[in-house]
């Protein structure tokens, strides 16, 4: 499989209205492959609407991901949040389903203190419900669990390469969120690689043939991610993790998570393709 670069939802200069479909003709319009959902707030729950992007998706040969909402803390001791946690991924992935989506991206937890052992096995449980409904609600969708950028947030690489592999699953690499994790490592071509070595020793060599991906620059502090930067007001050696990925042939989505969305996600393209 190729590499596709996606937008991270519609792009900022779709012509007015504007929307998805409309997003998504406009993305054709502009060169790229891809699009990433942006379901951050909440679901929508319209498998109507769901069935019209998948059509215009699939008619203008576009690859789809999802990002699920926010709101999610599968770490949480209180019961009603859990249950509305996994509930809010369930539905996203659902509705993925129907939209022919390949992944769905999922912020999965907030250590909230507790220690990493325990937070893994609370994570650990949540996916082993969730994807008891896998047959049922989404045969065909990847449930993603995200590389996160704080420290007080679950999602160091190995912890959601753990959990992927136990389920058979595979997570969201943001290597811009371990950047910012690290307070500034992983920013080089030996860390990139070694980033991709363990996934591939975690999940297997041809596993880094179908990965969702997010990139961008990123503003952080002692405790990590701040916010995210575009490319080209970052620290981030973009140019140089671009050639990471066409040296090693990663295969899958790329989502370039700028504040700049389409013109950074092109920015990638043509520095990836004038390689
Ligand atoms: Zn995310």
């Amino acid at each position: 499989m190729s590499l596709r670069f996606a937008c991270p939802g519609t792009p900022l200069s779709t012509p007015k209205p504007g929307g998805t479909l409309e997003g998504l003709t406009y993305i054709k319009t502009l060169g790229l492959e891809a699009m990433e959902l942006e379901w951050v707030q909440r679901v929508p729950m319209n498998p109507e609407h769901m069935i019209k992007i998948g059509a215009t998706a699939k008619e203008l040969d576009l690859a789809l991901t999802v990002h699920a909402p926010y709101y999610i803390n599968l770490n949480s001791p209180e019961h009603e949040k859990l249950a509305a946690s996994k509930k809010r991924i369930l539905d996203a992935l659902w509705m993925a389903q129907i939209a022919g989506v390949v992944s769905v991206c999922v912020h999965a937890a907030f250590n909230l203190g507790q220690d990493a052992q325990t937070v893994l096995d609370n994570v650990r449980r949540a996916v082993d419900d969730i994807l008891k409904q896998k047959a049922k609600l989404f045969p065909d969708v990847n449930l993603g669990l995200e590389t996160m950028g704080k420290q007080t947030q679950f999602g160091t690489l190995e912890d959601v390469l753990k959990v992927s592999k136990e389920f058979e699953i595979y997570p969201v690499v943001d290597p811009a969120h371990l950047h910012a994790r690290t307070n500034g490592k992983i920013n080089s071509a030996k860390e990139w690689h070694e980033m991709f070595d363990l996934y591939a020793a975690y999940l297997g060599k041809k596993s880094l043939q179908k990965m969702h991906l997010h990139f961008s620059g990123i503003a952080y502090g002692p405790k990590g991610e701040k916010h995210h930067l575009p490319l080209r007001e970052s620290d981030a050696r973009w140019e140089e993790f671009v050639g990471v990925l066409k040296e090693r042939k990663i295969g899958g989505i790329c989502v370039c998570e700028s504040p700049l969305m389409e013109k950074d996600t092109q920015l990638m393209k043509e520095t990836y393709e004038a390689l």
